[in-house]
């Protein structure tokens, strides 16, 4: 099965694709964690994405378009993925299209003032990758799955959220459409328990 998970920053892509991964036994492909990890091991490519990043723009669309088609390539993606982040604007969108086929796209959607709220209230972890929300952590520094240490992401202050809502709405949200006419298109309402979004998702991963 080939998923992609799509949804505004904060909608849950990261931590729902980590279920569905596990339960489908798919791959998670998350561009974001890809170029968290380059900047973390200060790769040459980390170095020149770090700015962007933090302050909330899109990586270049070549060199983004590039490492996602070399990763589909890879053995462990031959039993399926699950695509977390990309394809975030129509370019990368028709890229995909004619370098693999995907089964469904799952949009989560949620309001942005519920993005807000979750987004300033994330913890990531430096080992595991997990995300988490200090509404639910016993210890806000230390990671429930792993034990790794929990970090605040630099793009996740009220300003740069704002600003990266401002550009899914310009950039990621005309993708529905796109999908939607090419008949792959799946929403599922968001704002929910975490368990229960997962359920929907599983609902419609079972029905194709
Ligand atoms: P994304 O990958 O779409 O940016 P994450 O999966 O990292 O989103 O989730 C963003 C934040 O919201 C995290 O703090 C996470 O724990 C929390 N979160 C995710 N799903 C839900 C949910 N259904 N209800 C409440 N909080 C959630
Ligand atoms: P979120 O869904 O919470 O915004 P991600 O971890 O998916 O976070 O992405 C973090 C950042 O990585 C984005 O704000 C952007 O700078 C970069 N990025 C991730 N995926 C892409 C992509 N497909 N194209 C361009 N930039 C990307
Ligand atoms: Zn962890």
């Amino acid at each position: 099965m080939k998923v992609v998970l799509m949804g505004p920053p904060g909608s849950g892509k990261g931590t729902q694709a980590k279920f569905i991964a596990n339960k489908f036994n798919l791959t998670h492909v998350s561009t974001g964690d890809i170029f968290r990890d380059n900047i973390k091991k200060e790769t040459l490519l980390g170095k020149e994405i770090k700015g962007i990043i933090d302050k909330g723009n899109f990586c270049p669309d070549e060199l983004t378009i590039e490492l996602v088609k070399n990763r589909l390539k890879e053995e462990d993606c031959r039993k399926g993925f699950v695509l977390d982040g990309f394809p975030r604007n129509l370019i990368q969108a028709k890229a995909l299209t004619e370098f693999n086929e995907v089964d469904v796209v799952i949009r989560i959607s949620v309001e942005n003032e519920i993005i807000k709220k979750r987004l300033t209230g994330r913890r990531s972890c430096v080992s595991c990758g997990g995300t988490f929300h200090v509404d639910n952590l016993e210890n806000v520094n230390v990671c429930p799955t792993c034990g790794g240490e929990l970090y605040i992401r630099e793009d996740d202050n009220e300003d740069t959220v704002k600003h990266r809502l401002t550009v899914y709405e310009n950039q990621t949200a005309p993708l529905i459409d796109y999908y939607e006419k090419l008949n792959l298109l799946a929403t599922v309402d968001g704002d929910d328990e975490i368990e229960n979004v997962t359920l929907k998702i599983i609902k419609v991963l079972e029905s194709l």
